[in-house]
């Protein structure tokens, strides 16, 4: 490992805004990275899309919203109880798509997209020149991602998906993992009893600090642990370590999502090893 390692580049890391996320700030996350790797070059972009569309002329760009926008309407999931199916979207889907895409600070609710797809449709706008290893690119975006289970025959919300390029959802983080149990059998009680009005509110209050919220002020701290995952998937493979203290557990709990992210400590031995030593390798 430590071999494969050694011989490994450091790519540059780019790393584009979500801006519909007022609490996530990527300077902080540059200099995270720049703790552990003092040489690592990290830029900080525009939203995806927007970066895309601004590197076209200005008279292409029209077009390409277009486009883009009927690929969203597309990557939808429509049925989260059976697998993907093309479909043609109408128009007012393509034009919801299309305003979303023009105005990214705007919060997103309610609609799910199918991971890999979404993966694919920003890979294919990728410029050649930055679409090899010596480039990670981590997309934060405010969309909820999924990936379609065989095995219960369901799609599951997604914190992230990694591949090329890695997508972290700032919704996916708060909707993925497991809230406490109670909190479910309570919400389906308040709705059984048709108390659904204001159950949110109510809820929040009864398990507050105890999963982190939409705009969660601790959303940057947490999304640190998830670069690095992106990281370690881009040199490795392998983005999760076993150990439920080290930055780089797969939480299916808020709960555990929270102890590995603030738990006061960064990487289990193994992993700190391994950072100390892609950043002596950068010297
Ligand atoms: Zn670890």
């Amino acid at each position: 490992m430590f071999l494969r390692f050694a011989a490994m580049r450091i790519p540059t890391i780019l790393l584009y805004e979500e801006p519909s996320s007022r609490n996530l700030d990527l300077e902080d996350i540059r200099r995270y990275l720049g703790n552990w790797l003092p040489q690592v070059k990290v830029e900080i972009r525009y939203p995806f899309f927007t970066h895309y569309l601004r590197t076209l002329p200005e008279g292409r760009r029209e077009e390409a919203l277009r486009t883009l926008a009927a690929e969203f309407a597309r990557i939808k999931v429509r049925n989260p109880a059976a697998p993907w199916q093309d479909t043609e979207p109408i128009y007012g889907e393509i034009e919801f798509e299309r305003r979303r895409l023009t105005n990214p600070e705007r919060p997103l609710f309610g609609l799910l997209y199918d991971g890999f797809l979404l993966m694919n449709v920003l890979r294919s706008l990728i410029p050649r020149q930055e679409n090899n290893p010596g480039y990670l690119h981590i997309v934060f975006t405010n969309q909820l991602t999924g990936t379609y289970d065989e095995n219960d025959r369901r799609y599951h919300a997604r914190s992230a998906i990694f591949g090329y390029p890695c997508v972290i959802s700032t919704t996916g983080i708060v909707e993925a993992p497991a809230k406490p149990r109670e909190f479910y059998v309570l919400k389906q009680q308040y709705e059984a009893l048709k108390m659904a009005d204001g159950v949110d509110l109510q809820l929040k209050e009864m398990f507050k600090g105890q999963y982190l919220d939409h705009d969660d002020p601790r959303l940057t701290q947490v999304l640190k642990g998830y670069v690095m995952q992106a990281l370690f998937y881009h040199l490795t493979g392998e983005p999760f370590c076993p150990e439920k203290d080290c930055r780089l557990f797969n939480a299916h709990w808020q709960s555990e999502l929270l102890a590995a992210q603030l738990g006061g400590k960064d990487f289990c031995p193994k992993h700190e090893d391994m950072l100390k030593s892609m950043a002596r390798d950068m010297e």
